[in-house]
């Protein structure tokens, strides 16, 4: 029970799930940041804040991720806003980001594909000004969150509502990154934890895991520079097939990259020949 009187100092304690997301959800009710909770831990809450911190904890009670709670996440750095209509950042996808940096040139050109909150094109446009970055999703709704994201931040970027390549005119691009539906339809993780709250569209392909990726890794050719490079995060059993399909389109120097936990989690290669 939370009620009018407790105090913050208290309540930190008491609030019945962990103590980092205690603390998150008593910032985010009272808008104070972390050092406000600690030199305004005798503070009482009004039964207005009471009321309003114990709707967030049946939140999530619930299950609800805390990112959409507090409608923010951390990724590469900086502070994105994110809602129901996005995937949530991950740690993982920093991974592709920074591999995407060190592959794009001067003035290069990237594309993220299926760009939800923006979290790959935001970081890179952030990180070089001198890139031309295009971000592409799906839904206009995702879209509009990863336009808040961009302006959020001064990041230069275009942004393009478009069903993988069909709205993409004859451009290329010196990097193509993409962190798509890899989760196959009935995998017991999306009725799990967070992904239960997250759009199904950016989770799963409704079939095998490898449907979307088949579909990019089918039709990136057509839009990399010579010697481009596209980066694709995939599931983590999925490297090795992953692996498999950009050799069949020709790739060169295809290989995958671990993530923090260790994990095959990124797979690309350089398109250096064009099949016949
Ligand atoms: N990395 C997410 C997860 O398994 C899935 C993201 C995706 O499908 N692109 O939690």
């Amino acid at each position: 029970m939370i009620t009018a009187g407790d105090t913050i100092g208290a309540l930190q304690s008491a609030l019945p799930l962990d103590p980092l997301e205690n603390r998150i959800l008593l910032c985010h009710a009272l808008g104070l940041s972390r050092v406000g909770l600690v030199t305004q831990s005798d503070r009482a809450l009004t039964a207005e804040e009471a009321a309003q911190l114990a709707t967030l904890v049946e939140r999530r009670k619930f299950g609800e991720p805390i990112a959409y709670i507090v409608g923010r996440r951390e990724f590469y750095g900086l502070d994105f806003e994110v809602n129901d209509s996005v995937l949530i950042p991950r740690p993982d996808t920093e991974l592709l980001v920074e591999l995407a940096l060190e592959r794009l040139p001067q003035q290069g050109r990237l594309l993220d594909m299926g760009t939800g909150s923006g979290a790959i094109a935001v970081s890179v446009a952030h990180t070089r000004p001198d890139a031309a970055v295009t971000a592409l999703d799906y839904s206009g709704a995702a879209l509009d969150v990863a336009r808040a994201n961009a302006n959020a931040h001064g990041a230069a970027v275009r942004f393009l509502r478009s069903d993988w390549f069909s709205n993409l005119d004859a451009e290329t691009f010196d990097v193509i990154a993409s962190n798509p539906p890899y989760i196959a339809s009935g995998d017991e993780h999306l009725s799990r934890g967070d992904l239960r709250f997250e759009p199904n569209m950016a989770l799963t392909d409704r079939a095998d895991g490898l449907a979307a990726l088949r579909i990019i890794i089918g039709g990136a050719g057509r839009h990399l520079a010579p010697n481009g490079w596209l980066l694709l995060e995939h599931g983590y059993d999925q490297a090795a097939q992953v692996r498999a399909l950009l050799e069949a389109q020709g790739y060169a120097d295809v290989q995958s990259w671990r993530d923090l936990a260790g994990i095959e989690r990124v797979s690309g290669g350089r398109f250096a020949t064009r099949n016949a």
